[in-house]
């Protein structure tokens, strides 16, 4: 038995339970500990963290505010919601299967490659040939993704092809594609967006098959083709190598049957697999408000079974299957894994590579709905920004990076190898520099999600950067470094790979001008009339002048104008006079990249 006064002296200072969700606001957690929400924000304070009463925090930080007000802190278990749990750090769904209910499912593809090289005509023809339904007549419609049957076995086409829909997936966190088929037109050759479509897939790790195209054509080449494409690091089966290569010709269908049979050999080695029997995880491929039905959405079943009448939640917003349909229109009932479908009573518009999740009912979908939107907010206050050269040593040391990816845009072609190889012999004992795509022009919006997809930073060498691939490189935060000399882009992937590298200052492009016309104002003097095509440019920004996609020229503003009129900035869609400093050659189409130097923080 204990007495009294032992009890007090073995008692810990008194620490209350509290259950604290995995996301809430300033004024909840105020809420939760009986405390005025200001007491909150001043401890929040106290740990560097400045946040309003309504600013959403994560359990980890409101643990730390709780501890430290007298409280032991407990993380809420959402029993109901936890038919999915998501990876706090990815946002992907975690999904753990029973090994034991495991069942072989149909691989999904995407067609990729140059524009023109037939991706439409050889989804077409494949369809025609040997859609699944089998109940041809029927009007088929684009809902995002269809199936075939090949010799019994299925075969799951996205619809929208592209390397471009596959890497905004996987910037997304949704990986659907497990094989890519990469069409070359074997009368032309290895093109600049094959060697994207290429390179996009290696980065996802995703096995290519080619398939030579239009094969029916006279001019058709197919060992120029093999090699061109042993020269981007492909190599074909006959030459060596483990990449199958198919001539087909989607104009006469030659060759079909041997790309469907190619693609399954591929995915067999693949062992694809997933649990019907479970309630279903799904990716959205395509999503859009139809006037007379509401919002539609085409989900692909990753694993589990999706049916009619399901509640479920897709992204952010939740509701009933109400209907769900194939690409024939042909109802479902249901539609197990890699099955599309096109399910119909959600209460808005999903986006392309969201994850929806089956729940038991209504009210689990609306939390779930809420728990959703409250973690983004959270991981959008945290926000990591993406790898960085300032960033990387810390990361490396962490042991969080194993290699640093890197896409290398050049003004020329006869850039990228000296600098690949050079940059390429930085690898170390800690961390493999790697260079998972290049090319020459500017950095493209492909090239950005190229980066956020796979955790890359983007180097640039004399060469300017297109205005939407600025504008969601700056909303995610990737690091796009513009240099004009080799030396200093070894030297500082070096020093940051050291841990050496200053933060230093960065670049922010603020806008692009397009020139229209050129003024002759002087012998050594003239003004571009340009249109604002992105941004707004201020007077005191520094200009680069791009021609043809290569930097030709920079300096500060001189002049500034519109309509004669000096002016301090001049936005989107207007049209103004710009004189550059020491430039005065300015010709018709030239681009003028604006930026400002800032302190990187
Ligand atoms: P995409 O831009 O890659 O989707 O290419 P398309 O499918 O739109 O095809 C581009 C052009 O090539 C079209 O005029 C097609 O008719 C043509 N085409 C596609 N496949 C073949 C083929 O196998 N043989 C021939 N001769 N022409 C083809």
């Amino acid at each position: 038995m204990t007495t009294d006064t032992e009890a007090l002296q073995e008692a810990p200072p008194e620490a209350r339970p509290i259950e604290i969700p995995r996301v809430l606001s300033v004024k909840e957690l105020g809420d939760l500990m009986s405390v005025s929400p200001v007491e909150v924000i001043k401890e929040l304070m106290k740990n560097g963290v400045m946040a309003s009463i309504n600013q959403v925090i994560d359990f980890d930080t409101a643990a730390i505010v709780a501890h430290d007000m007298g409280f032991e802190p407990l993380e809420q278990q959402l029993a109901e919601t936890a038919e999915v749990s998501v990876d706090r750090e990815t946002g992907k769904p975690q999904i753990e299967e029973d090994p034991t209910k495991l069942v072989s499912r149909p691989p999904v593809v995407t067609i990729m490659g140059h524009v023109d090289h037939g991706k439409t005509s050889l989804l077409d023809a494949i369809r025609e040939a040997k859609v699944a339904a089998g109940e041809s007549g029927g009007i088929t419609q684009h809902i995002g993704a269809y199936q075939v049957d090949y010799n019994g076995q299925l075969i799951t086409f996205l619809d929208t092809p592209g390397h471009e829909a596959f890497t905004q997936m996987r910037a997304r966190g949704a990986q659907v594609t497990d094989v890519a088929v990469v069409v070359v037109a074997a009368n032309d050759g290895v093109m600049p967006q094959t060697k994207e479509a290429i390179d996009h897939a290696k980065a996802a790790g995703v096995p290519i098959v080619i398939a030579l195209n239009k094969i029916d054509l006279d001019d058709a080449n197919i060992d120029k083709i093999k090699s061109e494409l042993s020269e981007n690091g492909v190599v074909v089966e006959d030459y060596g190598g483990e990449t199958p290569c198919v001539p087909v010709s989607a104009r006469t269908k030659v060759g079909l049957d041997d790309l469907l049979a190619n693609i399954l050999v591929v995915s067999e080695v693949l062992d694809l697999k997933a649990n019907p029997d479970r309630p279903a995880i799904a990716i959205v491929v395509e999503a859009e408000l139809s006037k007379t039905k509401g919002p539609l959405a085409t989900l692909l079943v990753k694993t589990g079974t999706l049916r009619a009448g399901d509640y479920i939640v897709v992204g952010e917003t939740s509701g009933r299957v109400k209907a769900m349909h194939d690409e024939a229109g042909k109802k479902l009932k249901q539609a197990g894994p890699s099955e599309p479908a096109e399910i119909l009573g959600l209460a808005s518009v999903p986006k392309a590579g969201e994850t929806a999740v089956v729940v038991a009912d209504d009210k689990i979908a609306k939390q779930t709905v809420i728990d959703r939107i409250r973690q983004r907010e959270a991981a959008d206050l945290n926000a990591q920004p993406h790898v960085t050269l300032d960033t990387l040593f810390g990361e490396i040391s962490a042991g969080k990076l194993k290699e640093l990816n890197i896409i290398l845009k050049t003004d020329v072609q006869g850039s990228i190898e000296p600098i690949r190889q050079s940059l390429e012999k930085l690898t170390n004992e800690q961390v493999k520099v790697k260079i998972i795509h290049t090319g020459s022009g500017s950095v493209t919006e492909s090239d950005v999600m190229l980066a956020i997809a796979s955790k890359g930073i983007i180097i640039a060498f004399n060469t300017g950067t297109e205005g939407g691939a600025e504008r969601i490189g700056q909303q995610e935060q990737v690091d796009i470094r513009r240099y004009s000399v080799i030396y200093n882009i070894i030297e500082d992937v070096d020093k940051a790979l050291k841990g050496m590298l200053e933060p230093t200052f960065k670049e922010v492009v603020t806008a692009h001008a397009e020139v229209r016309q050129v003024f002759r104002v002087a012998r050594k003097n003239s003004i571009a009339g340009a249109f604002v095509r992105d941004g707004t440019i201020t007077r005191t920004d520094s200009a680069r002048i791009l021609r043809n996609g290569a930097v030709i020229a920079d300096g500060k503003i001189g002049t500034l104008k519109r309509f004669q009129e000096d002016v301090r900035d001049v936005a989107t869609n207007f049209e103004c006079g710009i004189q550059i400093d020491g430039f005065d050659s300015f010709e018709e189409n030239d681009v003028i990249e604006f930026f400002r130097i800032e302190r990187d923080t």
